[in-house]
């Protein structure tokens, strides 16, 4: 059960209704604070100072690594802090050493961020690319996977939960996939590490890719998990070397290799305590918690004459996203009525798919109503009813 006292963590919940935490979410006061005390109490630049301050402030931020490498299960390999998801997918298209001849296997379901980098090595590097094709209901076909991947396959690139549809994908089975063929995994979590409890010893990844910003923490704050941390880093310079001459250098072991330069310190405090607070939660609850809204939203909008709910039923395996368009209005109108007259906060649009949103015929895109572990029945009720409204004026 999730505790409706969380509510007051987010004071901005008791004036809006906040129904875009797939884009964002809201930060509870305790990480607000964890940031503030850092800036009042410790700051200071992190791995170098051997002052008070710097010892603290590099003790926390690398506590802030181990706290998020437990959060995902990771009992080996390296976690790095990143911006967000993009600057980790980007980090392994630019890292890992290409080869003539290499393939890179991706889906229509993804991101703009899980799609753009993987297109710009076809056009650039040759790399063959396939795109595998969803059902409508965002379902991905296993054969599909077992005939594209091949020994030439490089990469699989995948997301774990489609941030328009909301369907979970079966990332485990194209994990043994990837195996066989002696492919790397590199899993998009922006959606799923959030919102169900995920492992990465029993994904069979050897990449994951999320954000803070999605997982209570602040903007600016993302992470990549590696198994084996062989890629080159993207950045040189401060704190990635451990000896430098005018001749050569040599790189630093760890996650600071791959963090050149002065990281975001009271971003990764704060996402240190965001994660022990869902920690604190429970992920197994936060999950149910907000399989029950989805269950509750799904039934809701679905009972609505004119409105078109896609993605998989309530008894699929999805996340609380929920994408659905009201009669031939656009996306964007329906999501400024919710705001203005109900103050409901959704995101509309493609929500950086296109291709997938060719793909599905729905050029305008959705509107998108996700939730959180601070969303409650009447935010969805509330959704639901005045949806109602707009359709039945529509
Ligand atoms: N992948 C997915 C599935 C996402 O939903 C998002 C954010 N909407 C991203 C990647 C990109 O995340 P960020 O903007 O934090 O880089």
């Amino acid at each position: 059960m999730i505790p409706t006292e969380i509510r007051a963590d987010f004071p901005i919940l008791s004036e809006i209704c906040y129904l875009d935490s797939a884009a964002t979410s809201l930060s509870p006061e305790p990480v607000l604070a964890a940031m503030l005390e850092f800036e009042h109490v410790y700051r200071a630049n992190v791995g170098r100072g051997v002052h008070r301050l710097a010892q603290v402030a590099s003790q926390k931020y690398w506590d802030a690594h181990q706290k998020a490498r437990r959060f995902i299960g990771a009992e080996g390999g390296e976690l790095v802090f990143t911006r967000n998801t993009t600057e980790a997918i980007n980090m392994i298209a630019w890292g890992l050493p290409w080869q003539n001849g290499d393939g890179i296997v991706t889906t229509l379901l993804e991101h703009h961020s899980n799609l753009l980098p993987w297109m710009r090595l076809r056009d650039q590097k040759g790399i063959d690319l396939q795109l595998i094709a969803p059902a409508a209901d965002g379902a991905l076909d296993l054969a599909d996977f077992e005939r594209a991947i091949t020994p030439d396959t490089r990469l699989v690139a995948i997301t774990h939960a489609s941030n328009v549809l909301g369907n979970l994908v079966p990332v485990r089975e194209i994990a043994r996939i990837c195996r066989d063929q002696g492919a790397l995994l590199l899993v998009d979590g922006a959606q799923s590490v959030p919102h169900i409890p995920v492992n990465v010893e029993r994904l069979g990844c050897d990449f994951l890719c999320f954000s803070g910003h999605k997982m209570l923490g602040p903007t600016g704050t993302g992470l990549l998990w590696m198994r084996r941390p062989e890629i080159e880093p993207l950045l040189l310079g401060g704190g990635a070397v451990d000896q430098v001459s005018t001749s050569g250098y040599t790189l630093a072991s760890g996650y600071t290799r791959f963090e050149a330069g002065t990281p975001n310190i009271a971003g990764a405090i704060g996402l240190s305590r965001a994660v022990e607070y869902l920690e604190a939660l429970g992920m197994e609850d936060v999950k149910r918690h907000e399989q029950a809204l989805t269950r509750r939203m799904l039934e809701g909008l679905a009972g609505i004459p004119g409105v078109r709910v896609l993605g998989p039923g309530p008894a699929g395996d999805r996340i609380g996203v929920v994408s659905f368009t009201v009669g031939d209005m656009h996306p964007h109108e329906v999501a400024t009525i919710l705001d203005e007259e109900a103050d409901i906060m959704v995101r509309s649009g493609h929500h950086c798919c296109m291709p997938l949103m060719t793909h599905l015929g729905i050029p305008d895109g959705t509107v998108r109503a996700s939730l959180h572990c601070y969303n409650n029945a009447d935010d969805v009720d509330r959704l639901i009813e005045t949806v109602g409204k707009i359709a039945g004026g529509a």
